[in-house]
């Protein structure tokens, strides 16, 4: 079995998520006391998410990448970064390794062609939503990409920086959510990416009329699907 490297704690309520399903996913297919072989590097959000807000970028990436090689010393065969927002820095990230980056934007773009859909909603951060890195990445594969109106992509960031990161669940702001799904399907998104990786703590597929894809959940299956079909790692 290959060890899984995450680059976490963006956030950790997330990454606690990430560490429980790699395992489970783990188990699930090997069996037995079988668990994850994994490296996880968690950052102080309070650091990334200023940086996120200043727009230094550069900065961001700097540390992401520090932080990449110290999970790739640390015996990672390949590397996960554990949110959607900070792919904005995948290439800096990538480019300081010499393992492979699974890309969260890959992974899901797999999952919606597998699906068959070729229009799909994005939900996540005003980063995610908003600017090219990601929807780029999506419409490189064919897909589609729809983004609520500009009050929906104002809730929708507003709820994942003021309560998921924090662990804050609330029913008012799954209301919320389940609109600006809704609405994503009334104007014609076949599907719907849960695109931060703390959506689906607090939306499922109970909250939509289309198929969601959550991406915490497609990001670790890939990895899962690609640690323990290699008979190479240590
Ligand atoms: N975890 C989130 C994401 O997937 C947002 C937190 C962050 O900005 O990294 O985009």
């Amino acid at each position: 079995m290959l060890t899984i490297g995450m680059l976490g704690g963006m956030s950790w309520e997330s990454s606690a998520h990430y560490y429980k399903l790699a395992n489970e996913l783990v188990r699930d297919r090997l069996g037995g006391l079988h668990s994850a072989r994994c490296v996880l590097w968690s950052a102080d959000f309070a650091e990334i998410e200023e940086l996120q807000r200043t727009g230094d970028w550069a900065a961001a990436g700097r540390v992401l990448a520090g932080a990449a090689r110290q999970v790739e010393a640390a015996g990672a065969d390949f590397l996960l970064l554990c949110t959607n927002t900070m792919h904005k820095v995948a290439d800096e990230v990538q480019a300081a390794i010499g393992i492979p980056l699974l890309h969260l934007a890959d992974a899901t773009a797999d999952a919606v062609l597998a699906a068959g859909l070729g229009t799909i909603g994005l939900l996540g951060t005003a980063f995610t939503m908003e600017q090219d890195f990601y929807r780029d990445r999506l419409t490189a594969r064919g897909l589609t990409v729809l983004v609520p109106d500009e009050p929906g992509r104002r809730d929708v960031h507003r709820i994942i920086y003021d309560e998921l990161v924090q662990g804050i669940v609330r029913e008012e702001s799954r209301a919320r959510y389940r609109e600006v799904i809704a609405s994503l399907a009334g104007r014609g998104a076949q599907g719907v990416i849960l695109g931060c990786t703390e959506i689906e703590l607090l939306v499922g597929p109970a909250d939509s009329p289309v198929p969601v894809f959550p991406t915490t959940r497609l990001h670790v299956e890939a990895a899962v699907q690609l640690a323990t079909s290699s008979s190479a790692g240590r």
